[in-house]
């Protein structure tokens, strides 16, 4: 799997395959993402880093995995969109 700016950032926040660098996030998404869903799952982090776990102003707020996410600013986040 490539890693990509967006998906080494969500990655990294959601804590779902953390790494210093872009191999260690490849070998870990590798191993807890199932083979039939790697392509797709590919897919999903890129247009989810891209349009809502973006780098500046995440949309936690709006965000489908709040529940599961473990980014630390999430909820600081959340708020600050309510306004
Ligand atoms: S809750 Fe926020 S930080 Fe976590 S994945 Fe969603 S947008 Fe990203």
């Amino acid at each position: 799997m490539a890693v990509d700016t967006h998906i080494f950032r969500v990655s990294n926040r959601t804590r779902f395959a953390p790494g210093k660098n872009v191999l260690q996030v490849e070998k870990k998404l590798i191993k807890v993402i199932p083979d039939e869903f790697i392509r797709d799952a590919h897919h999903w982090l890129i247009l989810h880093g891209r349009y809502t776990c973006t780098a500046r102003s995440p949309k936690c707020a709006a965000c489908t995995v709040f529940d599961l996410c473990e980014y630390p600013q999430r909820e600081k986040q959340a708020q600050l969109a309510k306004g």
